[in-house]
Formats: structure tokens, C-alpha cells, sequence
């Protein structure tokens, strides 16, 4: 038992689950508590693993390394980037029993959020930050790993606070992009598949709901712990501190996008609790949990994080970087190794006051701007840009877009249809869907308008940005025509 579970079989973990679960969650807490030189050896020894499996099992990796030693340090192994590996999919995976066709089959039916792919993977998908769609499959031994890391990390389940949400009936609602295999709505549905017990109290409300609307229910439903990204949270607090939204959850967990020091202080003013926040990727869930000072710590025994320039070379220490190279030391069916998630990071070279010896990081290039349009009766109505991203993207024929309000009641939309003959059509659904969802936001009168250009980075962070403010952020706009991405 003195020996840290490197990466659990999955056999041994499927005849032991609880047993092996609890040894991951001891050794979290272990491996934090001994400092740098334990998380290293973790992270080499997992790395190790992670590797011999890609080689012997994914024909891509067995190929794209051929050529390399047989423990190659992991400098000597290639970046990759999801537009290359979901191209050969089938191939990338590590498991026969999981093809392309059929998870995307799996995934286009909203009735299985939650549900496990052959009985065994967790399965959703994503737009990600570079605009590319993604299909990301998890094994048993990594999902109980990114629970472990949650409970052991963010120490979120205390006595008092345990004893609090119990108090208020353990009611877990979560405000996500719902009716979709995306990461937050999936994670919060296999928690109703697993404990059945507990799926009635566990609700998942939609971001496209019209505010109003969204505190009615939460008031109703009131919830021990309020789940969801920090755009719609913050813009809850907001309701909370003029007294409309009247919930005080236990806890709030927060994540998918950037959460600001303002958001922060107003989320726990207002609704009284501690917010936990999390750096998430379809890549791996739990990259990183929010500390006492509020500062993200990488869960760096099992996940490397490299954070890199437009060539790959490392960017130092308290540098913002171009982008980020990622390893998940935890799954095996989808070897996710030096991937290139389009991050930009920051590693501080100083020690957190919180004392914690995982590194702490600032994470860039996620943030979508609210929008403000005048509603009909004439007050400003916030709409979140994960909403609205939702709205457009889930508009069949659309593979990528971005979206800028360019005017007080204008909203310019850049759209990339999966099939360039289908462009008119497509604009046209995306029109009808976007003048719907505005409507249902009692927002009325906003023109939309086709920006020609195919969506693409910004041309001066480099970095993708789905929806924004060009009012406030002219900057944004200078990407030209035809500039290519
Ligand atoms: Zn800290």
C-alpha cells in the first residue's frame, strides 16, 4: 500500500472500483503533500505508462513515433493538434470497440447525455477555443481519476459544508448548454446516471433561458449547489445582489471560461458561499482547481502542462504564452499527448501564500464578452456568449462561426458552413434561429449581418475568439477579409 497507484489497470479497477478509487483519492492528497519532487515522479512514471499503451495500441502514435527511443523524454515527442488526430480517429484510439461513426452516432442523440459509450466511456463533444469540433471518449480508470482529483483537490467536501447542502435537500443545479453531449451538461448527467437516488435533485437549466425566467426557476428549485460557467453565474449574482434571485447555495463551482477577480468577489458577496473554480477542457476536466486565494493550481501529477510559443519552444516563467501543449496522464483509450489545446498560460515562478507545491497558473484566450442589446422595454438585456454560441453553432450546416455585436441593435456573424454550396441556405437558419432566440430574450429589433470572412484568429493575440464586443474591443475587428487563420 506504501506504493503510489501509478495508473491503475483498468481489470484491477473494474473488480475494485470503490477500493481503487479511494487509493487515487489518498494519493492525490499524498502526492500534494509531499511537495514538487513526488509530483514529479508521478507525472514521469504515468507518462511512461501512457506511452507504452499509445505505442502498443493507437496505430497513429505506433506510427508518428516510430523512429524514437523506447522511453523517449517528452521533448522528443511531436506536438499534435486536433484538426490531424480527429482526421485519423479511428486510428488514434486506442480501443476497437470505439469508432468514429458510432460515438458521433452516440453523441447526436440528446435522450443519452450522461449515458457511457459501450457501457464504459464517457463521450462529448466540443467546439473547443480553436473553432474545430472535437469528439473526446474517457476511460473508467480517467474518470475516476478527474473525481478524485476534484475531491481531493479542492477539499469542497467539508463536515460543515456537507452538513449545510444536506440542510438544503443537496439540490444540484447546474446552468449549462443543455440538450447536447457537451462536457458540463455530460458531467452533470452521469452523476444521475450513477446515483439514481440522487437524480431528482440533480437539474440542469439552460443558459439560452431569458433571465427572468432562469432566477423564477432557480428560486423554485433552490439549490444546495449552483453549478455553471462564470459568465451566467456572475450575471445570477448580479440578480441576487437586486434581490430578484434569492438562492444561497453551499457551494458554487465554476468553469469553462475565464473567471475575473470581479466576478469572483461578487458571486461570493452576493450569494454568501465559496466559489470553486475549475480550468476544464473536453481534453481532461479537472486541469486545474481554484485555491483559498483564488488562484488555479495545476493538477500537475496528472496532467502536463506545457506552455509554448507559436513554434513550440517554451515560454518562461511568468509569460503569457502563445498556446499550450497538453498530456492527460490518466486515459488511455484517447492518448491526448503534447496536444496543442490553444491556450494561452501563464506558470507563476512564485509560490502560492496558500502553500500549495502544484503550480499555480493564469489561463487567457477563453473569454467570450457579453453582449448588451436594448430589450423591448428599453431596459439593456445581457445575452452570454456561450448562449449565443450555442444558438448559432447547434444551427445545422454551421461547422464554425464567430459572432461580434459591431452596434448598439447590430450582431455581424462570420459562419463557415460544412458544405460551401449550402452557404445561402445555411445563413438563412442561422438568421431564423438567432432572430428566435433574440426574440425569446425580449430583445427586438437587432439586425443581423453576414460578415463574409471565414472566422479567424485574431490577428494580433493569435488567439480564437467565438463571440465578442467589437464596441469595446476594436481590435478585433481589424482581422480582414480572406486573412487567413
Ligand atoms: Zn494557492
Amino acid at each position: 500500500m506504501n506504493e503510489p497507484p501509478l495508473l491503475p489497470a483498468p481489470d484491477a479497477y473494474r473488480r475494485r472500483p470503490l477500493r481503487s478509487w479511494l487509493r487515487l483519492t489518498i494519493d492525490a492528497r499524498r502526492a500534494a503533500r509531499e511537495g514538487p519532487a513526488a509530483i514529479a515522479a508521478r507525472q514521469d512514471a504515468r507518462l511512461r505508462v501512457i506511452v507504452a499503451h499509445a505505442r502498443a495500441r493507437s496505430p497513429y502514435y505506433r506510427e508518428r513515433w516510430s523512429g524514437l527511443p523506447d522511453a523517449p523524454r517528452l521533448d522528443e515527442l511531436p506536438p499534435v493538434s486536433k484538426p490531424e488526430l480527429m482526421a485519423c480517429f479511428d486510428d488514434w484510439l486506442t480501443d476497437p470497440r470505439v469508432r468514429l461513426r458510432d460515438v458521433e452516432a452516440f453523441i447526436s442523440d440528446p435522450a443519452r447525455t450522461g449515458e457511457l459509450f459501450a457501457g464504459e466511456f464517457a463521450a462529448w463533444t466540443t467546439s473547443g477555443t480553436t473553432g474545430q469540433p472535437g469528439v473526446f471518449v474517457h476511460d473508467r480508470v480517467a474518470r475516476g481519476v478527474y473525481d478524485a482529483l476534484l475531491v481531493a483537490r479542492t477539499r469542497v467536501v467539508t463536515p460543515s459544508r456537507l452538513l449545510r447542502a444536506l440542510g438544503q435537500g443537496l439540490r444540484i443545479a447546474a446552468v449549462v448548454a443543455t440538450g447536447g453531449h457537451h462536457v458540463s451538461t455530460t458531467l452533470v448527467n452521469l452523476n444521475r446516471h450513477r446515483f439514481p437516488v440522487l437524480a431528482p435533485r440533480i437539474r440542469t437549466f439552460s443558459v439560452l433561458t431569458p433571465l427572468p425566467r432562469l432566477v423564477a426557476a432557480l428560486n423554485a428549485f433552490d439549490p444546495a449547489i449552483l453549478v455553471g460557467y462564470p459568465t451566467a453565474v456572475h450575471l445570477l449574482a448580479q440578480e441576487a445582489e437586486r434581490g430578484r434571485l434569492r438562492i444561497r447555495p453551499a457551494l458554487v463551482e465554476v468553469g469553462g471560461e475565464v473567471l475575473t477577480a470581479e466576478a469572483r468577489a461578487t458571486i461570493e458577496r452576493s450569494l454568501s458561499t465559496r466559489v470553486v473554480d475549475q480550468y476544464a477542457a473536453a481534453e481532461f476536466p479537472g486541469i486545474a482547481f481554484s485555491c483559498r486565494m483564488g488562484r488555479l493550481h495545476a493538477n500537475s501529477d496528472w496532467v502536463i502542462l506545457e506552455p509554448v510559443e507559436a513554434d513550440f519552444s517554451p515560454t518562461p516563467p511568468d509569460q503569457a504564452s502563445h498556446t499550450v501543449l497538453v498530456t492527460n496522464l490518466a486515459n488511455r483509450v484517447q492518448p491526448i499527448v503534447r496536444y496543442d489545446l490553444g491556450d494561452s498560460l501563464t506558470v507563476s515562478s512564485v509560490p502560492c501564500a496558500c502553500g500549495s507545491p502544484l503550480p499555480a497558473i493564469a489561463v487567457g484566450g477563453r473569454r467570450g464578452d457579453v453582449l448588451r442589446f436594448p430589450g423591448a422595454d428599453g431596459r439593456e438585456i445581457a445575452i452570454l456568449p456561450l448562449a449565443l454560441g450555442t444558438v448559432v453553432e447547434k444551427t445545422p450546416g454551421v461547422r464554425r462561426f464567430q459572432a461580434y455585436q459591431s452596434g448598439n441593435r447590430e450582431l455581424r456573424v462570420r459562419i463557415e458552413p460544412d458544405d460551401a454550396s449550402d452557404r445561402e441556405a445555411t445563413w438563412a437558419r442561422v438568421v431564423d434561429r438567432v432572430d428566435r432566440y433574440l426574440a425569446s430574450q425580449a430583445i427586438v429589433g437587432v439586425r443581423l449581418v453576414r460578415d463574409e470572412a471565414l472566422p479567424a484568429r485574431d490577428p494580433r493575440s493569435q488567439k480564437f475568439q467565438a463571440v465578442w464586443d467589437a464596441r469595446t474591443r476594436p481590435a478585433a475587428l481589424a482581422t480582414r477579409i480572406g486573412e487567413p487563420s
